[in-house]
């Protein structure tokens, strides 16, 4: 299954008390899916702590095991693809059957369902279709489901109908371990000072851990150094730096247009659709705040404005910030985003 990443096991999953009800769940699901109460498994953390990894660990472990049981896994960007595709070329039966059909459903990242009402309501029909039928869904998110803004009430009551487990940051040992095993299953070794050199000063996401693993050989290759402790130090200087990119306008433009399901090239017409306007407005408004560009530049920008119209989109977005609880949200979430970049 193309879906499914082989390299995302169990056995490749270094259990910490920063993941132990998670896993365990998880484990307890693959060996039983649709059949113990934890359904739907609800699995949430921060970025890079290993959400897609277990869930797909679930997914590989009962395709293993289970061999006649149709398992898919799926992102929530790529199902909401799928679904304004099907829109367009009128085959909404296909998609919903399709999905319908299976026994144990992966939806990843639901977060991203913010503000697409449209795809959150069929997403709300598939998931009661399956969870019916004693088919298993297991979903991720990056917050708990109390604390997801943008998401439909009756879609996140059933989100909570099953068993919610939290993954958080790994302690030092097992950031330590998790380098270990990545060490051992790519055939090199590390000098443990480097090792925990590395997993001391890499303390907020797993992914990150392993990328600074991943940077620390391509620079003794590169410079035909072995790997010791300073290398370490030079290396971690960098891998810190280059870590803080710029925010571009162009970024925003499409995260905003991506979070709102708006075509990208709306935001610069002259429309003055409600959700067109509101796409535009949040736009100009996280330009103002997060890039270094001046008012007339992000007027130019976004469709030919001049900067009157940036100051009225900036008071505009403010004053429902203050008023529209939901809205706020609306942007809160788009920030989050902008800052993971
Ligand atoms: P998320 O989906 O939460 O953003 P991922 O599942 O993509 O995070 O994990 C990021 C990287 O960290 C992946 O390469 C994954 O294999 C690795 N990883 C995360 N947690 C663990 C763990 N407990 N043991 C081993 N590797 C892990
Ligand atoms: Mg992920």
């Amino acid at each position: 299954d193309p879906q499914l990443n082989q390299n995302y096991t169990f056995e490749n999953f270094i259990e910490g008390d920063c993941n132990r009800l998670a896993r365990s769940a998880g484990y307890a699901v693959a060996g039983k899916p649709g059949g113990t109460s934890f359904n739907p498994l609800m699995i949430y953390g921060g970025v890079g702590l290993g959400k897609t990894h277990l869930a797909q660990a679930i997914g590989n472990e009962i395709k293993r095991t289970l061999t006649d049981k149709l398992v898919l896994y799926v992102s929530c960007e790529k199902f909401t693809q799928q679904f304004v595709d099907a829109l367009k070329n009128n085959n909404i039966n296909d998609f919903v059957n399709f999905y319908q059909a299976m026994d144990v459903l992966i939806m990843d990242d639901v977060h991203n369902f913010a503000g697409k009402e449209k795809t959150q309501d069929i997403f709300f029909h598939i998931f009661n279709h399956l969870h019916q039928s004693g088919k298993q869904l297991i979903i991720t998110s990056d917050k708990a489901p109390k604390d997801l803004s943008g998401l439909e009430e009756r879609l996140l009551s059933r989100f909570k109908w099953g068993l919610s487990a939290d993954l958080q940051i790994p302690d030092l040992e097992t950031r330590m371990a998790i380098l270990n095993k990545k060490m051992y299953s790519d055939g090199i070794e590390l000098p443990s000072e480097v090792i925990e050199y590395v997993a001391h000063n890499i303390d907020n996401n797993v992914r990150e851990l392993e990328g600074a693993m991943v940077s620390l050989l391509a620079q003794s290759t590169l410079n035909k150094k072995e790997i010791d402790l300073n290398l370490a130090k030079s290396m971690l200087k960098n891998f810190i730096k280059n870590s803080s990119k710029e925010i571009s306008m162009e970024y925003i433009q499409k995260l905003v247009c991506e979070y709102f399901e708006v075509p990208i090239e709306m935001v610069k017409s002259k429309t003055r659709k409600r959700e067109i306007v509101q796409a535009r407005q949040i736009s100009m408004y996280l330009a103002k705040l997060h890039t270094k560009t001046s008012l007339k530049s992000i007027g130019a920008f976004f469709g030919g404005r001049d900067h009157s119209t940036v100051i009225y989109a900036c008071q505009t977005v403010d004053d429902l910030i203050d008023t529209d609880k939901k809205f706020k949200g609306y942007v809160a979430d788009i920030q989050k985003k902008l800052k993971m970049s």
